[in-house]
């Protein structure tokens, strides 16, 4: 044996074996889901807010890939059924959650019960009810995701067993707030949420729907009661409407510091669900402003986390087929002048849908305003909306009261330990698939 090669062969007894990568244990996962976000929408935003040249936050993960999302019954999937794709790892029929078939007597585990498993904390934060279609299906079962009174009564049965926290809107569905004002309920609801009050108010969890009294529960670290947080009484108002101050960067931040408070690794999903809802209006600009909170919101998450985090980003599949049009469009186009007509031509607009109610748009864009002058009447005024005004409506090509969702491949975004693996052409399943298999086994393990 030649002398240096002996040596060499020598010194790699001695030395201590090499910490690889993969025996540093794993401090958590984060599965952001940012609900009816198309790519054509992240392009806008990034136009709208920092012009053509700029750059979004969410550009500086390291890893990409296109996802396709069609449901176990539908080329053009829907919340629940791509929720389902990413939490259990199967196709569902839409409209079905946690399962494949609305009688499904059985479903592949969760990711929480997984995190569970290997002995971490989970949580789940949203801007949505949390009875809604991209939440529930993390924490339970159920075969039609409008009954939201049932829904939220597996969801509280769910917090110890599957969830360590649960933060969002939704108040309406844990607690009766008949006789606030814009709050109903359907018939047969209100004794299902009286059940569910009743029920959370004998449970040994720590409720709140407050902000200030959470914040102070996770400054001074918790305790050992899972956490259940309603800030609304429904979804959270849009940002673009100027109702709001909890923001969802807010929301993200305070469910990390929980997480982290228990001092063991965590799996953490959060889902942005008002891009979606308002592609479904029609209305670009509150889409449009929503990305940039979900932009907000991770950035500010990329602060807050430890190192050794795998973060996976991705919408649930496309909505409305939001189009930016040209040419000719300038170059220097940026905020408002992006949601009206086009600055040269002045007749067609810049953005438009394929779906939804700016079909007429004859009738799209007028407001009636009621003037009162002094001695007179009171007298309503119709008086066009303008493109900066979260109500204006871009044209659409074909009419529908809610703008359809639309079935082309989606982006999904990677960064951290297990994240090489998001590349190429995968399935939304394959999503689930690579969160499980950077999971540990077993407590203590590592991956
Ligand atoms: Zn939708």
């Amino acid at each position: 044996m030649p002398r240096p090669f002996l040596f060499c062969a020598l010194l790699t007894l001695l030395l201590p074996f090499p910490a690889t990568a993969q025996e540093v244990p794993l401090a958590g996962i984060v599965l952001v889901i940012s609900d009816g976000t198309s790519q054509e929408l992240l392009t806008a935003a990034r136009i709208y807010a920092r012009g053509v040249k700029g750059h979004l936050a969410l550009e500086s993960f390291p890893q990409t890939a296109i996802v396709r999302t069609y449901s176990g019954s539908d080329v053009v999937t829907d919340s629940a059924a791509a929720a389902t794709a990413l939490a259990r790892g199967i196709k569902a029929d839409d409209r079905v959650v946690g399962m494949a078939h609305a009688r499904s007597k059985d479903s592949p585990p969760s990711l929480l019960d997984l995190a569970r498993k290997a002995g971490w904390s989970t949580g789940i934060v949203t801007d949505d009810s949390i009875t809604g279609a991209t939440e529930a299906p993390f924490l339970i079962e159920h075969g039609n995701r409008d009954e939201n009174a049932l829904i939220a009564a597996k969801m509280v049965d769910q917090l110890g067993p599957r969830a360590d926290l649960l933060l969002g809107g939704g108040a309406k569905w844990v607690a009766d707030l008949s006789g606030k004002s814009g709050i109903s309920y359907e018939p047969g609801e209100l004794p299902v949420v009286r059940a569910t009050q009743a029920k959370l108010a004998a449970a040994k969890i720590a409720a709140f729907d407050a902000w200030q009294p959470f914040v102070d529960h996770v400054a001074k670290g918790g305790d050992d009661r899972p956490v259940l947080g309603t800030f609304s009484p429904v979804e959270f108002p849009y940002y673009a409407d100027g109702l709001r101050s909890l923001r969802l960067a807010d929301l993200a931040t305070q469910a990390v510091r929980f997480l982290r408070a228990k001092e063991r690794p965590f799996f953490l999903m959060i889902e942005a669900a008002l891009p979606d809802k308002a592609c479904h209006l029609g209305n670009a600009k509150r889409a449009i402003v929503e990305v940039l909170e979900l932009d907000a919101m991770l950035e500010a998450l990329h602060r807050e986390l430890p190192p050794r985090i795998l973060i996976l980003a991705t919408t649930d599949h496309n909505n409305g087929g939001l189009a930016i049009n040209g040419p000719p469009v300038p170059l220097t186009t940026r905020g408002d002048t992006l949601l009206g007509r086009n600055p040269i031509t002045n007749a067609a607009s810049i953005l438009t849908w394929a779906t939804g109610p700016g079909f007429d748009q004859a009738k799209a864009n007028v407001r009636e305003r009621v003037v009162t002058e002094p001695n007179q009447p009171p007298r309503t005024v119709v008086e066009p909306r303008l493109p900066s005004d979260p109500d204006y409506l871009q044209p659409a090509a074909m009419a529908a009261r809610a703008a359809m969702h639309t079935g082309g491949d989606v982006w999904l975004l990677g960064d951290g330990p297990g994240s090489d693996k998001v590349h190429g052409y995968l399935d939304n399943t394959d999503i689930y698939r690579i969160i499980a298999e950077t999971i540990p086994t077993a407590p203590g393990a590592a991956r």
